[in-house]
C-alpha cells in the first residue's frame, strides 16, 4: 500500500484535470510540478508541523499537496475563530508557524502568506513516503459540547474514509467533485483526498452563493458534492440544471422536510453521519432508500465501520480504519476497544441508525429521558420556523425541564397546539422565548451548550 496519492495520479492520469478554481485549472502533471516546487521552499522552514489558515482556493489546495509531498503535518485552522482562539489552539498543538492564503496577523507567531513561501530558499528534499499511521492532518472538532478536541487524522484514516465512501458513491477518474464546504473542515478536506486518490477532478467554490452554485453544478458537470443544510435550503429555493449523482448532507441533522424538498427538485440527496474523529461520514443513506425520510442517517450493514450500541447508555460505539486513535489535547473515550461517540442512537430491526441526541444534551426530567432533538424536530415541522433550539433548565421539582428558544415569532397558540399534538406532556417545553439570534459554533452548528450558557447566564 502506498499513500503517495499525488505522485500516483501524476503518473497514471497526468492529463486529467485535478483542480479547477474560477477560470484556472491544473491537470495532475501540472499540480504535481507546482506542489513539488512549493515543497522545495517549505523545506527551509525546518518544522514538522504547521498551522494552515486557508480559504477554499487553488493556492490552498496546492499548499496541502506540497505539505504531503514534504511530509509536514498540517493543523487545519477555522478561519472564523478570533485571534485569541487561534492562539490557544496553536499552543495546544505546539505550532509556531502558520501558512495562510488569507490575511492573518497573530503576534508572537510566524505567519507566511502563500507568496512569501516562495521567498524562502529552495532546498532539495526526499519525497515523503508516508506510513499508514503518520499524521496527515490535525483538525479541531466543532466545540459543540465544550472545548474543541484536536484530532490526529492519519493517512490510513483518510484512505479508509475514501474507500468507504467510494464503495457507496462509485466515483472514479472521470467524476467531478465540488468542494464548497470549508477546506479546514472534514467535509471539505475529505473531498480533496477523495478526488486525488480516485484521480478525479475537484472544482473549488470559495463561498456558497446560490446562483453561482447552480451555475457551477451545470457548467462543470459536477457529479459529487457535500453540503450543509443551510446551503441545501438555499439551493432548493432556486432553479437549475445539474449532472449530480450524489449530494451528501451531514455534520448535523438534516430534516426530512428538507430532504424531501431536495428530492422533489430532482437532487440525488444522501443523508449521512460522520465526525471529525471518523474523517468524514461513516454511513450514508441514498435518496432512493425506502427510509430516507424517516430520520435515519444510514444503515449498520452498509459500512466498513463496525457500529454498535452501548447497552446501558445507548451511546454509539465505533471501530474501523477511519476512526482515529487519539486526541492531541485530551484523552479519547474508549469502551472495550471501541470509540465512544457520545451520540445516543437507536438501531431498528433492519439496521437503520437514528441519532437521538448527544449525551451532554439529554434532559432527565422526573426520571424520564427527554431528547431536545425530538422536540426541535416537531417545532421544525411548522412553517415559518427557521431556527430553534431546546435547552435544559434546572427545576426544583423535576431536576431539569426543557425550554424552547426560537428566532421566529410564530403564533404561540398554533405552536402549543402542534406541540401537544405530537409530544407527550412531560416533553412540552416549560417556557418558550423568541430571541434575536440563536448562536452557532465556528463551524455553523447550533450548539445547545453555547445557547444554554448564554441564555441562562451560566
Ligand atoms: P465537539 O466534539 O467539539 O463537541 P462536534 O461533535 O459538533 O463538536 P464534529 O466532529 O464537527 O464536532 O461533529 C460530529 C457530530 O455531529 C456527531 O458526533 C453528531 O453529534 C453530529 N452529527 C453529524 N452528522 C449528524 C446527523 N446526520 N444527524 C445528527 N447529528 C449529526
Ligand atoms: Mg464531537
Amino acid at each position: 500500500m502506498n499513500y503517495k496519492w499525488l505522485e500516483n495520479a501524476a503518473i497514471e492520469q497526468p492529463e486529467n484535470i485535478a483542480l479547477k478554481f474560477q477560470d484556472e485549472s491544473l491537470n495532475y502533471r501540472q499540480l504535481y510540478m507546482k506542489a513539488h516546487e512549493l515543497a522545495t521552499h517549505l523545506q527551509a522552514l525546518k518544522v514538522k508541523r504547521v498551522g494552515l489558515y486557508i480559504d477554499n482556493s487553488l493556492d490552498a489546495s496546492i499548499l496541502i499537496h506540497a505539505l504531503m509531498l514534504s511530509g509536514t503535518e498540517m493543523v487545519m485552522l477555522n478561519t472564523r475563530l478570533t485571534v485569541h482562539e487561534l492562539k490557544l489552539q496553536l499552543e495546544e498543538v505546539s505550532v509556531s508557524t502558520v501558512l495562510s492564503t488569507i490575511h492573518l496577523d497573530i503576534p508572537e507567531f510566524k505567519v507566511l502568506s502563500f507568496e512569501e513561501i516562495y521567498d524562502l530558499p529552495a532546498e532539495t528534499f526526499m519525497l515523503n513516503d508516508p506510513a499508514a499511521n503518520d499524521i496527515l492532518s490535525i483538525m479541531f472538532t466543532s466545540g459543540t459540547t465544550g472545548r474543541a478536541k484536536a484530532v490526529g487524522q492519519t493517512y490510513s484514516n483518510h484512505y479508509a474514509s475514501h474507500i468507504n465512501c467510494q464503495k457507496f458513491l462509485n466515483y472514479k477518474e472521470d467524476s467531478v467533485w465540488m468542494m464548497v464546504n470549508p477546506i479546514f473542515h472534514i467535509s471539505g478536506l475529505s473531498i480533496l483526498f477523495r478526488s486525488v486518490i480516485s484521480m478525479s477532478t475537484m472544482v473549488i467554490m470559495n463561498k456558497f452563493k446560490t446562483d453561482l452554485a447552480w451555475q457551477t453544478l451545470e457548467h462543470e458537470k459536477v457529479t459529487h458534492t457535500s453540503m450543509v443544510p443551510v446551503m441545501l435550503n438555499r439551493l432548493v429555493k432556486e432553479e437549475g440544471t445539474h449532472f449530480l449523482q450524489a449530494l451528501l448532507m451531514g455534520g448535523a441533522n438534516t430534516t426530512p422536510k428538507l430532504l424531501q424538498k431536495a428530492k422533489d427538485k430532482g437532487l440525488p440527496v444522501y443523508n449521512s453521519f460522520g465526525m471529525t474523529e471518523t474523517c468524514s461520514q461513516i454511513v450514508q443513506l441514498s435518496y432512493d432508500d425506502p427510509k430516507i425520510f424517516s430520520g435515519a442517517v444510514g444503515n449498520i450493514h452498509d459500512t466498513m465501520t463496525e457500529i454498535t450500541i452501548d447497552e446501558t447508555t445507548d451511546e454509539m460505539l465505533l471501530s474501523g480504519d477511519s476512526v482515529v486513535q487519539s486526541y492531541l489535547n485530551a484523552d479519547i473515550e474508549l469502551k472495550g476497544g471501541f470509540f465512544n461517540t457520545g451520540d445516543i442512537i437507536q438501531i431498528d430491526e433492519d439496521g437503520y441508525i437514528y441519532v437521538l441526541d448527544r449525551r451532554n444534551d439529554l434532559i432527565i426530567s422526573g426520571g424520564e429521558n427527554i431528547y431536545p432533538k425530538e422536540i426541535e424536530d416537531v417545532v421544525y415541522q411548522l412553517d415559518g420556523v427557521n431556527r430553534c433550539v431546546v435547552i435544559k433548565k434546572e427545576d426544583d421539582e423535576w431536576g431539569y425541564v426543557p425550554i424552547l428558544l426560537l428566532e421566529d415569532d410564530i403564533d404561540q397558540t398554533t405552536l402549543l397546539n402542534h406541540l401537544y399534538k405530537h409530544l407527550a406532556k412531560y416533553k412540552i417545553p416549560r417556557e418558550i422565548y423568541v430571541i434575536d439570534e440563536i448562536k452557532t459554533t465556528s463551524t455553523g452548528k447550533i450548539s445547545r451548550t453555547i445557547n444554554r450558557n448564554m441564555f441562562l447566564n451560566l
